[in-house]
């Protein structure tokens, strides 16, 4: 059986390697838009922060999966799929298969935003994303970050490791507003204004015009900030635009059942791009766990899949959600 995966995260990435495993006569192919080996996406703030090299990133290479039988195709971005012709389609080809997996994951989403700089707001998704934001925020500069939930959080905390003076503007009066209550926000506030975090609560970025060499931001109340860098960190959105213009059923991200089957026989999503009993996911540890189900539904070894809970994790040092959330 010819099965191809379309996404080279850890969705993609641990379903083939689990299917290689479980059914090592399966031909499989996994195609990637970017050009980087495989790597760890959560690790990607301490490598801004210049706590670990750009390499403690890579996580598996073309040839540890030629090893195991698995062909990746790097730089190829699928534009489209057949499902009457059971194809995927890319500028640089096209791969027939027979069973299709979409782990094409989802993107960082920019709240929209008016000014001449506003195109030029980062976000930290892809590895490039990493590289652009290190050279964008240096020691000493001036950095906004749009997002006070647990990935702007995150972000936050790496730039202010760098070196960088950083703002948080969130739009909810508080803090990680979708984990904690008011007092508990206000301790994680009051923690991280200690460590020199700055946090604009209950606000927006209305505009971002560009100056020369830094930016001008402007708040909803009209403060103006200006700084090196303005970043986003408001939420992701699922990729499923090829899903969708190829008649799959796309709601929040791309209906699945139990099997992680899609409306369209032979086509499976998981991941952050998948939506499964009503639920986005979003998760390392869910995509990993997802992979290893689906391989398993794939190979004969299982039929179906249940998920589980995972508790929100703040990895800024001396917070513990955990405990925050009991008190
Ligand atoms: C900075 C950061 C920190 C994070 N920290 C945590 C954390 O602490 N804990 C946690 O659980 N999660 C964390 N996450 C979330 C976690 O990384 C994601 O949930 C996980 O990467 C989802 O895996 P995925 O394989 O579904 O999607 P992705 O990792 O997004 O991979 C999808 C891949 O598909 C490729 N692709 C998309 N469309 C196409 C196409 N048409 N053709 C070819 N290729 C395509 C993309 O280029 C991408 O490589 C973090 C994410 C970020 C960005």
């Amino acid at each position: 059986m010819k099965t191809v995966i379309i996404g080279n995260g850890p969705a993609g990435f641990y379903t083939a390697t689990k299917l290689a495993a479980l059914a090592p006569d399966e031909e499989i192919t996994l195609i990637e838009r970017e050009s980087e080996p495989f790597y760890a996406k959560i690790r990607m703030p301490e490598y801004v922060a210049d706590k670990i090299p750009r390499e403690k990133l890579y996580l598996g290479t073309a040839e540890s999966l030629s090893r195991l039988g698995i062909r990746l195709v790097q730089g190829a971005e699928i534009t489209s799929i057949d499902p009457g012709a059971r194809e995927v389609i890319s500028a640089k080809g096209k791969w027939a298969y027979d069973r299709l997996v979409l782990a094409t994951g989802s993107r960082a989403f920019v709240p929209p935003v008016g000014g001449s700089g506003a195109a030029d707001i980062l976000t930290l998704r892809t590895l490039a994303d990493a590289d652009a934001l290190r050279e964008r925020c240096k020691a000493g500069s001036k950095v906004l970050v749009m997002g006070g939930g647990l990935l702007g959080l995150e972000a936050a905390w790496c730039l202010h490791d760098r070196g960088a003076e950083v703002t948080v503007a969130e739009y909810f009066p508080r803090l990680l507003p979708r984990q904690l209550n008011e007092d508990q926000a206000r301790l994680v506030q009051t923690a991280l204004e200690g460590a020199g975090l700055a946090f604009k609560l209950g606000r927006t970025v209305a505009a971002v015009e560009k100056l020369e060499g830094s930016y001008r931001a402007e708040l909803d109340n009209g403060e103006i900030l200006e700084v090196a860098a303005v970043l986003a960190s408001a939420g992701v959105r699922p990729v499923t635009e090829v899903a969708r213009s190829a008649g799959i059923v796309v709601e929040k991200g791309i209906v699945v059942n139990e099997r992680f089957e899609t409306s369209v026989p032979g086509i499976y999503a998981l991941g952050d791009c998948a939506e499964m009993e009503g639920k986005l996911f979003g998760l390392w540890m869910a995509a990993m766990a997802q992979a290893e189900g689906l391989a398993k539904i794939l190979s004969g070894a299982a039929d179906r899949f249940v998920n589980r809970v995972y508790e929100p994790v703040l990895k800024v040092p001396g917070i513990d959600m955990k405990s925050l959330m009991g008190s």
